[in-house]
């Protein structure tokens, strides 16, 4: 037969060169299977949302939200027992000799220490303000 071809010079590879070029199909590779992977996963987590199980793929470096530090509300301080309203206990068939007043008797002051007049406010404070 004919001539055989001129003897192309085969490009002599260096390692380095190989192994860069195996390197870079690895890299394909390994990309192309993470995707075959995802794309598995995805149809599976879709097939669980359809049963009613919501997944969500997280890829396992990503950040993690920050838990927000657990601010506990001071406690508030205990509010005093305050009548449901400024005349609620009063009693116009009562009349108190320390206060000179109708409305409530002694025996409002009974907790008072030391006994006094009611301040229009601690009246108001036990609901014994006339309507
Ligand atoms: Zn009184």
């Amino acid at each position: 037969m004919g001539k055989s071809m001129a003897t192309e010079t085969k490009e002599v590879k260096t390692k380095a060169q190989k192994a860069r070029e195996l390197k870079e199909k690895y890299d394909t590779l390994v990309a192309e299977a993470k995707q075959e992977q995802l794309d598995a996963i995805t149809a599976s987590i879709g097939e669980l949302k359809e049963l009613g199980f919501v997944y969500t793929l997280t890829e396992g470096n990503a950040p993690l939200p920050s838990k927000s530090v657990a601010t506990r509300a001071p406690k508030g301080q205990a509010k005093p027992k305050v009548a449901p309203g400024p005349s609620a206990n009063y009693d116009e068939k009562k009349k108190c000799a320390l206060c000179d007043m109708l409305g409530h008797d002694q025996r409002a002051h009974r907790s008072q220490e030391p006994k006094a007049k009611f301040l229009p406010q601690e009246l108001e404070v036990r609901g014994l303000v006339a309507p």
